[in-house]
């Protein structure tokens, strides 16, 4: 197993025993889905919005190359300095660089996932710079020096005596729990670091092709402030966050707003199209645009799996999928959780090393269900289990199908084992759950269900002796040429033994 998987399997098992943190999530979410239901209904029709919003981002990625051109034309003829970067390495000796030029200190950052993908802050403190984060949930998972819980509510695993607690610790200032008292708490710290501020660094929800602009959305303002304020203004960018016209917005940020947090619209929706211009009154003096590829474009290659670079990272999926729901976001080590992250994780990092999170599935769909740019999730999972165990089959996994093929091909074999089955059963309880139970896997956590006292081919046998309970005749009644109008037995035993039940082929239900 590799050292992530480990890590994932450890930190699983604890949080999903975890009764606390499951309430509070859960709490949150039921919450959230009130509220989304709530916008969906003002949406004349959603499953109509989800297919044209799934069919923009189709149009805009497989013409990237064409729509990535155009923007960085359009934005660099008002002066933005568009810089490229192959690898998060790049990504970040870019940045470095910058800072360095612009003989910047400070640096106020606003909430990006592709700077946590890339590590951005550790490059930079690294560098010798002070890095804050503006967003109130990042800069609270800032202070406790930990990765973000969720791509949309970086913090949303706290309560708020912790929050006040961790103000009180690092702040040395939270007069009471109290959200807003709280929020002006953080509201303070950061407003003396918008103006200290050499640097601001943004993220970005699209990337307009037409008018070569970056699209922000927020809540708090803050990354008005970011991008505002300091003289030099750095945004960095996944390719894939391109959409060809201004008007896509129409429809991307209600939908975005609606999936991610139940709103209508989120709070700010900014536009920036350069650096200040002559006449304007505010904006930085310098604004650079960093896009990144850090694979992006070996997943574009991968016409199988490539719709997975249409997600706008709204968290929908996650806050339905039952394994975040139970496990946290943390638990799963990668910048990206829940099924996209278990989607473009093994791209991002490698299959091999990060194949256990596809196989960390219901596969219960709905994640592609509420995904607002129809993403087919559920069926990239077992895409990528599928290519996981053929770049690498697992010899004992191997040898179990073929162990479980032959029983369940072997009437005999299979009568045995369900003999033995019952009889050892009986004395199941005496190892059940400790590390002498051969199913020790699955009853270390769960219940092993029990095997009938009877098969039913058995119970049919038994039944066909007399008049069934519903006035009609069992099986021993039945005509030549007449079809059996009782439950039909799929078998493959009783195929073999009866030929005149109707089969289709299936292993013996019992
Ligand atoms: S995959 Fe779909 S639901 Fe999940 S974050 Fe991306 S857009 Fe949202």
């Amino acid at each position: 197993m590799t050292a992530p998987a480990t890590q994932f399997k450890a930190a699983a098992k604890t949080l999903a025993a975890d009764l606390r943190h499951r309430s509070l999530i859960q709490t949150a979410l039921g919450k959230y889905e009130v509220k989304r239901d709530e916008m969906k209904a003002r949406f004349q029709d959603w499953e109509g919005a989800r297919q044209v919003a799934a069919d923009i981002k189709f149009e805009a990625i497989n013409h990237l190359d064409r729509y990535l051109e155009q923007f960085v034309a359009r934005i660099e003829a008002r002066g933005t300095k568009v810089h490229w970067a192959s690898t998060a390495e790049q990504a970040r000796q870019i940045i470095v660089g910058i800072c360095r030029d612009r003989q910047a200190r400070r640096i106020v950052k606003s909430k990006a996932m592709t700077a946590e993908e890339i590590h951005l802050n550790q490059a930079l403190e690294q560098a010798g710079f002070k890095v804050v984060e503006s967003d109130l949930g990042e800069f609270i998972v800032q202070l406790r020096d930990e990765a973000p819980y969720h791509i949309v509510f970086p913090a949303m695993h706290l309560t708020r005596g912790e929050i006040k607690d961790l103000f009180d610790r690092k702040l040395g200032d939270a007069p009471s729990d109290n959200p807003e008292v709280l929020t002006m708490v953080a509201s303070r710290v950061l407003r003396q670091e918008y103006v200290a501020a050499d640097v601001g660094i943004t993220g970005a929800n699209f990337a307009v092709a037409e008018t070569g602009m970056i699209s922000v959305t927020e809540n708090e303002g803050n990354a008005r402030l970011t991008a505002a304020l300091p003289k030099t203004m750095i945004t960095l960018v996944g390719i894939e966050k391109i959409v060809p016209t201004l008007a896509d917005l129409a429809l991307f940020l209600p939908m975005l707003a609606t999936a991610g947090a139940g709103q209508l619209l989120s709070g700010y929706n900014t536009l920036y199209g350069g650096p200040r211009q002559p006449g304007e009154a505010d904006g930085p003096e310098a604004f650079h645009v960093v896009l990144l590829d850090n694979q992006r474009t070996a997943l574009l290659a991968d016409a199988e799996q490539r719709d997975a670079l249409h997600c706008i990272r709204c968290g929908a999926c996650l806050n339905v999928c039952p394994i975040f729901r139970n496990v946290g976001g943390q638990t799963y080590g990668t910048t990206y959780p829940g099924p996209i992250g278990s989607v473009i994780t093994p791209h991002l990092r490698g299959l091999q090393e990060w194949k256990h999170l596809p196989f960390a599935s219901s596969l219960c769909g709905a994640c592609s269900e509420v995904c607002p740019v129809k993403i087919d999730l559920h069926h990239h999972l077992l895409q990528h289990r599928r290519t996981a165990r053929a770049a690498k089959p697992v010899w004992w996994e191997k040898l179990a199908f073929r162990g479980f093929a032959l029983l369940v091909n072997t009437p005999w074999l299979w009568r045995l084992s369900l003999a033995v089955g019952r009889v050892g059963q009986r004395f199941h309880g005496l190892v059940k759950g400790t590390k002498l139970d051969p199913a020790y896997v699955w009853t270390q956590s769960r219940e092993a269900p029990a095997l009938a006292g009877q098969s039913f081919k058995a119970w049919w046998r038994e039944r066909g002796r007399g008049t069934t309970d519903h006035g009609g005749t069992g099986p021993r009644d039945r005509r030549p040429g007449t079809r059996d109008q009782g439950p039909r037995v799929t078998s493959h035993e009783s195929s073999r033994n009866d030929p005149g039940v109707a089969t289709k082929g299936g292993t013996a239900h019992e």
